[in-house]
């Protein structure tokens, strides 16, 4: 059967609650989309919400048409409800472990699309998983590389209001709809789904309870939903991996310089990426010929080793050592090579680095 994430925007609603109670009834985890207008009006359903599991994202302050805004607008939208969304969850008590966006309407802000696109990458906001989505209309809207959260299924029940055609059924008949105008089929055998839903008390007083309605419905029909996990857009993960190869180019020159063989090399790098912070302090000094020095080992940093090393090296060329004469490359490499052994044990390192300490005291080397 096909599998699901569910999605409800516009919270937080007097009917919020309920549907989250449901939810919880259900073992459904649901990303939630809140208006901060809403959540201001409705705070403690919010709340309640946060501290029944639920996740909850950005829909923007009050649920513009981005492509009408400029974008200092588009982007004073996002912030004024990233405030509301600090206060709420810290008011629920509850860690904030993802920041994810979704537009109203889903509408990408016109010609400020790519300029919001890198502001929410810039401001380490995530996107719901979505590698798993494998349908065609899915790929040929580009929805794989943008950084906000979109859908491949929309109930529709939003629709459904006083005066209005659209009806229980019109949902019932989008959800077994084999030829959709937008969005996938969702009934499809091993399919993946982002589910539209919405929180809306105005369908709640047409249709009481439309939210059980809909989803018993769907379990019913065996659809199965997934725990929402998040990660960077593909086009985040494509910059990732060129910084990553250009890393693994730069440290096989300095390799080669220093005289070291192939396999030393794939070495080499293999051991900084199994080491997250010497990876950055490598790549900080790729980029800037600077060490960052966050990461410390024993209390030492990359640049303390490598300020031992000088003297480690000079020590030896006091007793006449002349075959490790000063080599940048050689000394940058021992550096590295050295904190990565500190990590798995510092212990003799940190004696040794006591010990010597160059020139001014060759006697402590004797
Ligand atoms: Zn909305």
């Amino acid at each position: 059967m096909s599998k699901a994430i569910l999605t409800i925007d516009d919270i937080a609603s007097k009917n919020t609650p309920a549907i989250v109670d449901y939810l919880c009834e259900k073992h459904i985890k649901a990303v939630l989309f809140a208006v901060g207008e809403n959540v201001e009006k409705y705070f403690d359903e919010a709340v309640y919400a946060l501290q029944k599991g639920m996740i909850i994202g950005n829909h923007s302050y009050s649920h513009p048409s981005f492509s009408k805004l400029s974008l200092e607008e588009g982007i004073a939208e996002i912030e004024k409800n990233e405030e509301v969304l600090t206060r709420l969850y810290e008011k629920a008590g509850v860690a904030r472990e993802v920041k994810v966006f979704r537009f109203p309407y889903g509408d990408k802000g016109g010609e400020n699309k790519e300029a919001l696109q890198s502001y929410l990458r810039e401001h380490g906001f995530k996107k719901l998983t979505d590698t798993q989505i494998t349908s065609s209309w899915y790929a040929e809207n580009g929805l794989h590389a943008d950084i906000d959260t979109f859908w491949t299924f929309d109930f529709g029940e939003w629709q459904i209001r006083e005066g209005s055609s659209f009806s229980a059924d019109s949902v019932f008949d989008r959800i077994h709809d084999e030829k959709p105008t937008y969005g996938d089929v969702l009934l499809q055998e091993g399919s993946h789904h982002i589910l539209l839903f919405h929180a809306h008390d105005e369908t709640e007083k047409q249709l009481p309870g439309y939210h059980r309605l809909f989803l018993d419905h769907l379990l019913e029909c065996g659809v199965e939903f997934e725990e929402p996990r998040f990660e960077p857009a593909d086009g985040q993960k494509e910059l990732l991996r060129q910084a990553l190869a250009e890393l693994k180019r730069w440290s096989g020159e300095l390799c080669r310089q220093a005289g070291k063989s192939e396999a030393d090399a794939e070495q080499f790098f293999q051991g900084l990426c199994e080491s997250e912070g010497l990876l950055r302090e490598f790549a900080y000094y790729h980029d800037t010929h600077r060490f960052l020095c966050e990461k410390k080992v024993a209390g030492y940093s990359i640049a303390d080793i490598m300020v031992w090393q000088v003297d480690h090296f000079k020590a030896y060329l006091d007793r006449g050592d002349e075959c490790l004469r000063y080599d940048s490359a050689r000394l940058l490499l021992a550096s590295f090579s050295i904190m990565m052994e500190m990590e798995k044990n510092p212990v003799p390192y940190v004696e040794k680095m006591k010990r010597e300490s160059g020139t001014d005291s060759p006697e402590a080397f004797y």
